[in-house]
């Protein structure tokens, strides 16, 4: 099969377009004829070599997958040839601990990402997940949405509902907010009752944040302080950050809380620490949280709200798999809006 293959970490040209074997089937997996993969800020960072944990060398990147069944090993009971599916972000899960059994199997201590290590990815013409990490892809949602109702989407479902547990009223903070996942960010926050602010780095993005249900939108340049822009258009600062960037607007994003302030986590695109002094979360009574990923029932959960048209996926645009290179380069420099596919059947 025809897959995108990175050999050794480096810049955006190190995916390379190669042939090679399909992916051995073990007896749980499901084959899946890959229609769409969504290309995740997740897949520079350990293309580039930035991020470390669970990554092996030579890896076929892409773990935000739409496709078609058609193969399936002998274990497999939930899904049948044919079926339209789509991944969540892991590739096998234990399926009977204490997270799997919970619904917290984003923790499973045996949890494989996607597309991490070996050639078994979804830059890829086929892809092997086990059924556990699957779900079927409803009438009415299109494949290109389904591809990326786990990652982009049912992460920010997770950090929106399960762990900043937004109310209505309250003023949330989106950073990243044209990005991937931040785009989505600021339509669930609107959904689920929020005034909600974005910060940007982009005037070009501010219209399309706008549009995705932002009341207020601050620009701000890159390593700038838009913590007073942010508290005065809230009246003294936001109740829940959905925190898409992480270290490199850790400042401004910390002095944005009013009171009792709920921090939630969920991208880093920087390998950098910051400095904290804890003196500085107790004066505001700050709780820094995280969202990691997307359980299976968040994924059925995104897709359903897509079906009912309740959220919208912004797609970018969609590119063969050798575009992969391009688009790489477009997500680390924050260019896009929303997500760009790769599509092997163009
Ligand atoms: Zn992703
Ligand atoms: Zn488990």
């Amino acid at each position: 099969m025809r897959a995108m293959v990175v050999e050794s970490p480096g810049e955006p040209d190190v995916l390379r377009l190669s042939e090679v074997p399909l992916p051995e089937l073990r007896p749980r997996d499901v084959r899946i004829r890959v229609d769409s993969c969504g290309v995740c800020f997740h897949d520079v960072v350990t293309r580039n070599g930035t991020m470390r944990r669970g990554v092996e060398f030579p890896f076929i990147p892409g773990h935000e997958v739409s496709g078609e069944v058609v193969e399936v090993g002998p274990q497999v009971t939930q899904f049948a040839l044919g079926q339209r599916v789509a991944t969540a972000q892991r590739r096998h899960i234990c399926g009977h601990c204490r997270e799997c059994r919970g619904g917290q199997e984003t923790s499973c201590e045996e949890r494989e990402f996607l597309g991490d290590a070996g050639l078994n990815g979804g830059y890829a013409e086929y892809v092997n997940v086990e059924e556990d990490n699957l779900a079927l892809v409803p009438e009415g949602v299109a494949m290109e949405d389904a591809a990326i109702a786990a990652c982009a989407i049912g992460t920010e479902l997770n950090a929106i509902r399960e762990v900043g547990k937004v109310r209505p009223g309250e003023r949330v903070l989106v950073t990243g907010a044209g990005g991937g996942l931040g785009i989505h960010g600021i339509q669930l926050a609107r959904l689920a009752g929020a005034f909600v602010v974005a910060v940007t780095t982009s005037e070009e993005k501010a219209a399309r944040i706008r549009d995705a249900g932002a009341h207020e939108v601050v620009v701000t340049g890159r390593g700038e302080d838009f913590s007073a822009e942010v508290r005065r258009v809230t009246g003294g600062g936001v109740d829940v950050c959905i925190d898409n960037v992480g270290s490199p607007t850790f400042q401004p994003t910390r002095k944005s809380f009013d009171m009792g302030g709920r921090w939630v986590f969920v991208g880093q695109l920087t390998g950098e620490f910051v400095k904290l002094n804890p003196a500085q979360l107790f004066f505001r009574n700050l709780s820094i949280l995280s969202a990691k990923s997307t359980s299976r029932q968040q994924l059925r959960d995104s897709l359903e709200l897509l079906r009912r048209g309740m959220v919208r996926a912004e797609i970018e645009d969609r590119l063969p798999l050798e575009g992969a290179v391009a688009a790489h380069r477009r997500v680390e420099a924050g260019r896009s809006v929303g997500r760009i596919l790769l599509r092997p059947g163009l």
